[in-house]
């Protein structure tokens, strides 16, 4: 479902290029983190997040955040 809705703002993206200004839904909040896991920009007052090493991570649902919890390593390259 996220991956479908990242293609379509992808592709809102490129039809785009032809007008004045950036396209709104692509602008991440200025408080926001990425997820690890997937990529995305998530909101960290509301999010389910995971300390590895010192840091913390965030994620977008708690489906990646255990995904991350699993194998941390793998996420962060
Ligand atoms: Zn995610």
């Amino acid at each position: 479902m996220r991956a479908i809705v990242l293609a379509a703002a992808f592709v809102l993206m490129s039809a785009c290029g032809n007008h004045d200004g950036p396209p709104e839904i692509a602008v991440a909040p200025a408080h926001g983190v990425r997820d690890p896991v997937c990529g995305m920009m998530v909101d960290p007052k509301h999010s389910p997040k995971s300390d590895f090493k010192g840091k913390t991570y965030y994620f977008c649902s708690r489906e990646d955040k255990q995904r991350f919890d699993k194998a941390p390593a793998q996420f962060l390259q």
